[in-house]
């Protein structure tokens, strides 16, 4: 419980990894000694406010990934409540199957990639305070201002626009929004047969108020074989930092 009310997490992990070009799921993918996916749960779990989760993973990999996490969780200390489900075909599908699988009442639910291993400390509980804080917002999303300027092109890659990037944020999860309404958008997608590729533009299309909080460019999602390196370079940073104090 935080605040009084329960928080659940869904961690979308049910991707076949095909940009990372070498037939591994990237979920498993080892980091300095330890799958992606189990820092992602150690990170995000290991922040006290998460009250149950579920894992959405490949039908063929829910008996041993519930093996896996319950060593992991074990190891870590860790105690939420937790359950290993089978996701979609896309990401949409995954969380949506995540929603199905909660049980009971819950107020806010969490949306987290399985492939974000840094989730940054305290920022579950700093987005929480700033939703329910502020009865006019609908979600909190976790997002950077973006470096590079930024163009809209057409088909054949010809520019059509410049964006102004003092506007323009490159979206990360954590996602949190209340769960009656993530569960609505989510069947108002379904019924409307749209598709996103995060919870948050499933809340625009039903005019929703999300807000976009900065985060840590630490948070990445590994998505391709550079992104290994980065987050190598990320954890030797952290174990540097940690020997000096
Ligand atoms: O494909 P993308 O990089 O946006 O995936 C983000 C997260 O969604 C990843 O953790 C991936 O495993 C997950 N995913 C899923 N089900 C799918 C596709 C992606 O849970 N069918």
């Amino acid at each position: 419980m935080y605040r009084l009310k329960k928080i659940s997490a869904l961690i979308p992990a049910a991707g076949s990894g095909t940009r990372m070009g070498i037939g591994l799921k990237k979920q498993y993918l080892i980091l300095n000694g330890k799958e992606i996916l189990n820092w992602t749960l150690e990170n995000l779990l290991g922040q006290d406010c998460i009250d149950e989760a579920v894992i959405i993973v490949p039908i063929e990999d829910v008996a041993e990934v519930q093996g896996k996490v319950k060593r992991w969780l074990d190891e870590a200390g860790i105690l939420t409540p937790f359950k290993v489900i089978a996701g979609g075909e896309t990401r949409q599908a995954s969380v949506y199957k995540g929603l199905q699988a909660l049980e009971g009442q819950t107020n806010y639910v969490l949306v987290h990639d399985g492939v974000r291993p840094f989730v940054p400390r305290q920022q579950i509980s700093s987005f929480l305070d700033c939703l329910m804080d502020d009865e006019t917002i609908d979600g909190v999303i976790a997002g950077i201002q973006v470096t590079d300027t930024l163009k809209r092109v057409d088909s054949e890659q010809l520019i059509l626009e410049t964006l102004d990037r003092a506007r323009v944020w490159a979206v990360q999860t954590p996602q949190i929004f209340s769960h009656d309404l993530l569960r609505t958008a989510h069947e108002q997608a379904i019924s409307n047969n749209l598709s996103a590729t995060d919870d948050a533009a499933l809340l625009e299309i039903l005019g929703k108020r999300t807000k976009i909080i900065k985060s840590d460019a630490e948070n990445i999602k590994i998505t391709k074989p550079f992104d290994l390196i980065v987050a190598e370079a990320i954890i030797k940073t952290h174990n540097d930092k940690q020997e000096k104090l």
